[in-house]
């Protein structure tokens, strides 16, 4: 079949990438230059396929109402005159009901967790390189009340079939040695060992040139307008093309992978998409000769923000704004950002040369991505990933690709 994916993020080009595998004839089509150049470029760098669950959860209104209105707060809503926003915020709050709670970690817990060995199979088929470490993914606390909280969890996620591990303030630092110099304010930790890292834009570019080795062509420059329908089919994608003029691509089957801007070309076409751009932000340190950065990946729980070591850099992520598609940085994040990397590890790297970045998650009001068929028989979604495209990506890509070829996908899933 001639396939056309819509984007060519983490998300577009692991769809290729398996389609190209089973024999389709593929086409990326994207707006930049180049492959990850929106919210798959500067991300956490974390495969963490243990901590799939929503951030709908029955505690989270409480907590979101708290931050209303605090700059720094680690999930903010910036209330706008924007139905999109109001109707996502309300399923939201549906969301957090204990039932669908449960629900929604299953389907998010599933998907990564059979991501993760996904891209396992990809990396020993074809030698990838990405900064990839196996190392784990370690979550600090620093308030003995969360810790508690955390170690309940642990153990509600065990019956899930995650790998939690409650670990010693002791046991952390002999994890990650970098921990020693905050050790005083560690209230303990749980360890995933079988989480990994690596960096999603490298790792993104390199698969886009194995599928371009395999014949996938890649149209860049390209933007999409609109896709156009005949009856129950699409019929091809309206795209302003490299050269600026219109041009309809055409083919047997299409793949909507374009993250946040996804609902833009679904909403004519009355496919719904409940997607709503959740900023966050990165700052990248050059580690050079500095010896206090962390190796082993971490998260810290009370900041909700990430340390993940990619070769000679250090890449802290986090926070989230609901707050429309705005990209400007907003300098109290980012200054946050840093003043707490440096606070928990003073010799991290260079505190005068951070690169800050951010970038909108493609956030659904229950963090499952929308995955598989839509009214039209040769549309199909691989969108929605939110805070975990990256860990998701290789199991969305390959299970799309079982559907597309009428296989059964090896993961149970809700798809749309
Ligand atoms: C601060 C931060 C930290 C994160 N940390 C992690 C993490 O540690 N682990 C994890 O798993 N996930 C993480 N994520 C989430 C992850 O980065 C995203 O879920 C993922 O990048 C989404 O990939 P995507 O391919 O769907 O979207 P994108 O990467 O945004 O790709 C969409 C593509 O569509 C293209 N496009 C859009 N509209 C058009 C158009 N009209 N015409 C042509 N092209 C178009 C864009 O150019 C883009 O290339 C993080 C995100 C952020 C912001």
């Amino acid at each position: 079949m001639r396939i056309v994916v819509l984007g060519a993020g983490v998300v577009g080009v692991t769809a290729a990438w398996y389609l190209a595998q089973d024999g389709h004839e593929v086409t990326v089509v994207d707006r930049h230059e180049g492959p990850a150049l929106e919210t798959s470029f500067a991300n956490g760098g974390q495969i963490s396929a243990s901590y799939a669950e929503p951030w709908a959860n029955p505690e989270a209104p409480a907590k979101v109402l708290k931050w209303l209105g605090q700059e720094d707060a680690p999930l903010l809503f910036r209330l706008r005159l924007d139905p999109r926003q109001w109707r996502w915020g309300l399923q939201f709050l549906l969301e957090c009901l204990p039932s669908r709670t449960r629900r929604n970690t299953i389907q998010c817990l599933n998907l990564a967790l059979y991501s993760r060995d996904c891209l396992r199979e990809l990396r020993r088929a074809t030698g990838i390189e990405y900064d990839q470490l196996e190392r784990g993914i370690l979550t600090f606390y620093t308030d003995p009340k969360e810790f508690g909280h955390g170690v309940a969890a642990a153990a509600l996620m065990r019956e899930f079939g995650c790998d939690r591990d409650v670990k010693s303030v002791d046991q952390c630092v002999a994890i990650e040695p970098a921990l020693a110099a905050c050790r005083d304010r560690l209230a303990g930790g749980i360890f995933t060992v079988s989480d990994e890292s690596g960096d999603a834009q490298r790792f993104t570019r390199e698969l886009a040139q194995l599928a371009a080795a395999r014949g996938v062509a890649f149209r860049w420059n390209m933007t999409v307008e609109s896709l156009a329908s005949e009856g129950d089919a699409i019929a091809g994608v309206r795209c302003f093309n490299e050269e600026h003029r219109q041009e309809l691509l055409a083919a047997d089957a299409y793949v909507m992978a374009l993250g946040s801007y996804s609902p833009f070309l679904l909403a004519p076409l009355r496919v719904p998409c409940l997607i709503y751009p959740a900023k966050g932000y990165s700052a990248t340190i050059a580690i050079e000769d500095h010896r206090g950065a962390p190796t082993v990946s971490l998260t810290d729980l009370a900041w909700k923000i990430v340390f993940t070591r990619l070769g000679d850099r250090l890449r802290v992520a986090g926070t989230a704004e609901l707050s429309g598609y705005g990209k400007e940085l907003n300098h109290v994040r980012c200054e946050a950002l840093i003043r707490r990397t440096f606070e928990l590890f003073p010799d991290a790297g260079n505190r005068q040369t951070p690169q800050f970045w951010t970038g909108l998650r493609p956030a659904t009001p229950s963090n499952v991505p929308l995955l598989g068929r839509t009214r039209y028989r040769n549309l199909f979604l691989d969108t929605g990933h939110g805070t975990l495209g990256w860990t998701m990506a290789c199991g969305s890509a390959r299970a799309l690709a079982d559907l597309i070829a009428g296989r059964k996908p090896g993961v149970e899933f809700a798809f749309t």
